[in-house]
């Protein structure tokens, strides 16, 4: 196809999934596989249904050398799955039978496919979930895979790239992003995408800047033509001017100058200048998380989302698998805790053999600790993991969205229950294991008092609470703008639930995406957190902040917030407060 030059500064926006700014010439690896479909004669059929064969065959094969090349690579291990996934994706009947029944309507094999194809999207575009809704990408990975083998169209392969590129690319799938070499490829972006793909979480473990859902991206481009990535703001920059460039190299050297400079912060005490320890922790997904956590030094875990090991697979893992996983988390972040949240799902859609009801409000539904309520052995098998494991480390545990007493109550006798019959068994656990909850409804707030005194932790999850409190749903774009965690209803109910939790002498940490900002550093600590849980990149900027801040001068800065009607006068206010304290690191006015 022809393309029209590229204009200087022509920007693009789209999805940044990995930090960082890479500026170089793009090299250009695929486009999607142009398919056509046309009738063939019934004697032709048969061949057909054996190429097609043959073509799932060869897929099989190259996905079998990519898992052999980088099984040996320790922080790709725990990707590995995705490539069986797609393993499993091509046996699965509804793509290879349903593609041959397609062909014995006398229709070439590409075009079979592609009928095939569109039929499986739509059920995946009818998934309310996100993040299954964005295993579709792992179907359309395997659709695009057997297209090109099909139409003879080659990518060029991602692992025999060798001079430094900006990769751009329709689609890149979990197998491509593994193969990648960090020293030649130096960022990608892709048409395709969303932000929880496997994709853009193997981005941020490798480190790579990276851009998804730019759309339309394969089709302006060409190979060789310069371009930057920011993979902090989801901005490229086609052909840019000399003046621009000169802008990104700057901003790329602040930004590595200021990433080495964080490396110091490392081993460095997280204390504030009145001698607060706060603990910096980490929220864990994955253990190819690993390298980052250790890079950055989190004290443990303060938030392990146990939800992974349970998503896409068509069983729950078992015992077995879960207290290997759970031990591999403790012996790595030993001494430090791992906080390990039961799982925090939304419905039954993970679990496709429950088979539960769709629901008209899955926010306010069975989600989180009703749902493992209601799915009781789902719950005490986790459990009994969590607990045969804690012998490996320091684990704790949580439960997510508790809503009242009489709730974690239920939950208590049970886990009381499993420790016995672990007892009985005579099977080794900590019996010391601390228990905590998610402070993450209005109701959590209002009885915090009553709560603490159960409990041995809060963590308050302020990414739900935001969204409960203040009745606005957290993943819907026409109301975020009334997402605001500074709104005084939030720092309210904040200081409510840290004071229940000092009353009771527990302690008090934030897991949700408010720990992870500098700027609001002082007023957490003034609000009297003793932890902090974030993406754990961010840990050694927070530290950087608040071993220059007083939890005193905190607790002065939150009395003065009090006072201010509206989330606007606040965020002035804060803005105002931490540049006049550390203008070297909040230069420029945030608002
Ligand atoms: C939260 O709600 O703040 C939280 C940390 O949990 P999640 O984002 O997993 O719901
Ligand atoms: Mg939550």
């Amino acid at each position: 196809m022809a393309k029209i030059e590229v204009a200087q500064d022509t920007y693009l926006v789209g999805i940044g999934v990995s930090p960082g700014i890479a500026i170089g010439e793009i090299c250009l690896i695929s486009h999607r596989a142009t398919v056509d479909e046309w009738p063939i004669e019934p004697e032709e059929v048969d061949s057909e249904v054996a190429r097609f064969q043959w073509a799932a065959e060869q897929a099989r094969k190259q996905l079998q050398d990519v898992k052999a090349a980088v099984s040996s690579k320790r922080h790709l291990r725990e990707h590995l799955y995705i490539l069986d996934t797609h393993l499993m994706i091509l046996n699965d009947e509804m793509l290879i039978n349903g593609t041959e029944q397609e062909i014995r309507q006398q229709i070439n094999a590409e075009g079979a496919l592609k009928r095939v194809l569109n039929q499986l999207r739509q059920m995946f575009d009818n998934i309310e979930d996100e993040y299954l809704r964005e295993r579709r990408s792992d179907v359309d990975a395997v659709g695009e895979r057997l297209q090109r083998i099909l139409t003879g169209e080659h990518d060029r392969p991602i692992s025999e790239i060798g001079q430094k590129s900006l990769v751009v690319a329709h689609d890149l799938s979990p197998a491509d992003t593994m193969q990648m070499d960090r020293q030649n490829i130096l960022g990608f972006v892709t048409d395709k995408g969303g932000r929880t793909s496997h994709t853009a979480i193997l981005a941020r473990s490798l480190e790579i800047p990276a851009i998804v859902g730019l759309e339309t991206v394969t089709s302006l481009v060409t190979d060789r033509l310069p371009a930057i990535i920011d993979g902090s703001t989801g901005v490229m920059v086609l052909n840019p001017s000399a003046e621009t460039f000169k802008e990104y190299l700057q901003r790329k050297q602040t930004y590595e100058y200021l990433e080495k400079e964080l490396d110091s912060f490392r081993d460095l005490p997280s204390v504030t200048t009145d001698g607060v320890h706060i603990a910096l922790r980490g929220n864990l997904e994955l253990a190819s998380e690993f390298p980052v956590a250790r890079r950055h030094g989190v004290e443990g875990v303060g938030l392990y989302r146990t939800e992974f090991l349970y998503l896409g697979r068509e069983k729950p893992p078992s015992e077995d698998e879960q207290v290997a996983a759970y031990r591999e988390i403790l012996q790595e972040m030993a001494p430090h805790p791992v906080t390990i949240r039961t799982l925090d799902i939304g419905g039954d859609k993970f679990v496709p053999e429950l088979n539960l009801a769709d629901e008209a409000n899955p926010a306010m539904g069975l989600r989180a600790i009703r749902f493992s309520l209601r799915e009781g052995q789902l719950f005490k098998t986790q459990l009994r993991a969590i607990l045969r494991a804690s012998v490996y480390g320091k684990a704790r545990i949580m439960f997510p969205m508790i809503s009242g007493v009489a709730e974690l109550r239920t939950c208590k006798r049970i886990l009381r229950e499993i420790q016995e019959s672990l007892r009985q068994e005579g099977v080794e656990f900590d019996p010391e294991i601390e228990l905590g909850v998610m402070i993450e409804t209005p109701s959590a707030v209002l009885v915090a008092s009553f709560l603490a005194k159960e409990v041995d932790f809060f963590s308050i999850g302020t990414n739900d609470l935001i969204q409960y409190c203040l009745a606005v749903d957290r993943g819907n774009e026409h109301v975020a703008y009334l997402y605001d965690p500074l709104h005084p209803a939030i720092l309210r109910a904040l200081k409510q639930v840290c004071d229940a939790a000092k009353t009771a002498g527990i302690s008090v940490s934030i897991c949700g995406e408010m720990a992870g900002e500098p700027l609001y550093a002082l007023v957490l600590i003034g609000l009297g957190l003793n932890e902090l849980s974030m993406n754990p990149a961010a840990t050694s900027r927070v530290k950087r902040v608040l071993r220059q801040l007083s939890r005193k001068d905190g607790e002065a800065l939150v009395e003065k917030l009090f006072e201010f009607p509206t989330s606007k006068e606040i965020s002035v206010y804060i803005d105002k407060e931490m540049r006049r304290r550390l203008p070297e690191i909040f230069r420029q006015s945030l608002i």
